[in-house]
């Protein structure tokens, strides 16, 4: 049917536009930075799909992205050989961004104009900023394999409806048309569009070419370059050298953070970065970035990791999880193998000694990278620990031949400290430890003003003790897997008989078998009185102000522990 169709927006699309278009204003150039990444995706899937059905090439295997300018029309083009879109997939994905992507988009907006932005990349509705500088954005597509007949023009103002037709298109891929607004019209200049192509896409590897601006003249000799000169020949204007396969002596922190920025999405600069290249048996190189900022979706349960895994320069997959553990989610980067099967899979990559190997490197690098910033910048790395320390708190668990490297680098807040703020390394703490003092003491509680305030701390107070004021969630989760640090162990204050070891003194020791002597009979009666409700009842010198407090067996779940099981429904 190639009947002209009018069809409408679905219902998000209209409200992340104009949302798009509000929070995107100061930083209009992007659209062609998104466009440009689309184009490279569809090559990079073009390839990919070629491993297994080299006939998707139809005789055109030179990937390559085109972006021309028509000053008299006001039109700026992208065009591409990719993969291309059918018709349904243009409905699919043009028509109505993945939805409930797009709801968690809106409501995930803050309002501040650069959080959002950043929000942007992150869920994919890169697309829509054509709009910023375009009232028109016309889609021709047609996806590699399909007769010629079978191409779609989708079409739209970005009002709440779009057109879609069926065309004949000769090549294969996607031109994407954007009909500059009045007051845009800036972007119809060749050199504007290479500096904005140099300053964003630099770095994509598939040639992104523009047309050559200098003709030669015609001249007898050559009777054709007359009729060559109509249409304009092409040059490459991207560099598209891989920085991750470059030598790292040549490559400038300006490129490291470009590159991040194309990475991620992420419109700020990384906190810091990792790149090696390995080389014997198992050759890769590895380029690892670690946020500034946690990801909007870092606690969700299917997070996407942020590792992609390249083989010899063909992208195979984004969010490689195997390559790096669990509680490194929030890591950025590319892991570019020599030596896996380019058809490898997610099942291929569950069993793959390379891919163990590779992954407990990473690992290493990342926590090699995380100790040089806390020692070297330690203001550097609290901004890390307030936005992703909650994170390596799961490490002690997942890894455990990391533990101690991973306990290192938790900070926390004590009784040292002020506020919530965390701050304290277990070293300071060991530093800061009371004569005679073995054990590190913590406490958990729901909220830190619950910590802070307990009846708990006060003999440790009186003594001068430090504690460890534990209120995040994952705190249960991390004291029961991390049982000493430093061969000192961690002892809850809150648990079974407190031992104060060689902290006690004489008179505590004598008081506590005095009170028990003289207050025998209250004991028996508060026993009898609670009953079952307690194991029992005793005398101690862990008060000082309060007249009694609750402890849990040595061996026992914290009370604490028992309550977020219980919030979360076990
Ligand atoms: P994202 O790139 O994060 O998926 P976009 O809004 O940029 O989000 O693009 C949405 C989808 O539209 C892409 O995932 C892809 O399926 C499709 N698309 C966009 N541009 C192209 C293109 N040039 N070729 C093929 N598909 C495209
Ligand atoms: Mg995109």
């Amino acid at each position: 049917d190639a009947q002209k169709e009018t069809l409408e927006f679905k219902a998000e699309v209209s409200q992340v536009l104009e949302l798009v278009i509000r929070s995107l204003y100061s930083n209009k150039e992007i659209f062609l930075r998104e466009l440009i990444s689309n184009a490279s995706d569809a090559a990079e899937k073009l390839r990919f799909e070629a491993l297994t059905t080299a006939s998707l090439f139809e005789d055109d295997p030179e990937l390559r992205i085109q972006v021309s300018v028509d000053k008299t029309a006001g039109t700026v083009t992208v065009s591409d050989n990719g993969i291309g879109l059918n018709r349904q997939e243009v409905i699919d994905t043009i028509g109505s961004i993945a939805s409930s992507g797009t709801r968690r988009f809106v409501a995930a907006l803050s309002g501040d104009q650069a959080k959002d932005s950043a929000l942007i990349g992150q869920f994919g509705v890169g697309f829509y900023s054509a709009f910023i500088v375009a009232d028109r954005v016309t889609l021709l597509s047609r996806r590699a394999g399909l007769d010629q007949e079978q191409g779609v023009c989708w079409s739209s103002d970005g009002r709440g409806s779009y057109t879609l037709e069926s065309i004949v298109k000769p090549t294969r891929g996607t031109d994407v048309i954007l009909h500059l607004k009045d007051d845009e019209k800036e972007f119809a200049d060749d050199w504007r569009l290479r500096s904005i192509i140099s300053k964003f896409s630099d770095h994509i590897a598939v040639p992104v070419e523009m047309a050559k601006q200098e003709y030669k003249p015609a001249t007898d000799e050559n009777e054709d370059s007359a009729a060559e000169n109509k249409t304009p020949e092409y040059e490459r204007v991207n560099r598209g050298t891989a920085v991750w396969m470059r030598n790292k002596a040549d490559i400038t922190d300006d490129e490291y953070k470009d590159f991040y920025k194309h990475l991620s999405h992420d419109f700020e600069e990384p906190l810091a970065w990792a790149h090696n290249r390995v080389e014997g048996s198992n050759e890769y190189n590895a380029l690892l970035y670690v946020p500034k900022r946690a990801p909007w979706d870092l606690w969700e349960r299917e997070l996407k990791h942020g590792v992609k895994l390249y083989v010899r320069r063909v992208f195979i997959m984004d969010e490689a999880d195997k390559l790096l553990p669990h509680y490194l989610r929030f890591v950025k980067g590319v892991v570019d193998a020599d030596d896996l099967p380019l058809n490898v899979s997610r099942e291929i990559l569950q069993h793959n000694r390379k891919i163990d190997t590779i992954r407990s490197a990473n690992t290493k690098r990342i926590l090699g990278l995380l100790e040089m910033l806390a020692k070297d910048e330690p203001e550097k790395y609290q901004t890390f620990w307030d936005e992703l320390g909650r994170v390596l708190k799961e490490g002690p668990a997942e890894d455990f031949n990391n533990r101690e490297r991973i306990a290192g680098l938790l900070r926390f807040s004590t009784t040292v400290t002020e506020g919530t703020a965390q701050t304290v390394s277990l070293d300071t703490y060991i530093e800061r430890m009371k004569e005679g003092q073995t054990k590190i003491y913590y406490i958990t509680a729901d909220s830190p003003a619950a910590a802070r305030h307990s009846p708990h701390l006060e003999v440790f107070r009186k003594k001068g003790v430090e504690v460890l004021l534990l209120s995040d969630r994952v705190d249960e989760w991390l004291v029961t897997n991390l049982l000493e640090y430093q061969g000192k162990s961690l002892q809850s204050i809150t648990k079974g008989e407190l031992d104060l070891g060689a902290l006690a003194d004489e008179e505590e020791k004598t008081k506590t078998e005095q009170a028990a002597q003289a207050h025998g009979d209250l004991i028996k009666r508060l026993q009898t009185a609670l009953g079952e409700r307690v194991k029992e009842v005793r005398p101690s010198t862990r008060l000082v102000d309060s007249p009694s407090c609750i402890v849990v067996g040595e061996h026992e779940m914290s009370a604490n522990l028992a309550r977020v099981l219980k919030s979360v429904g076990q």
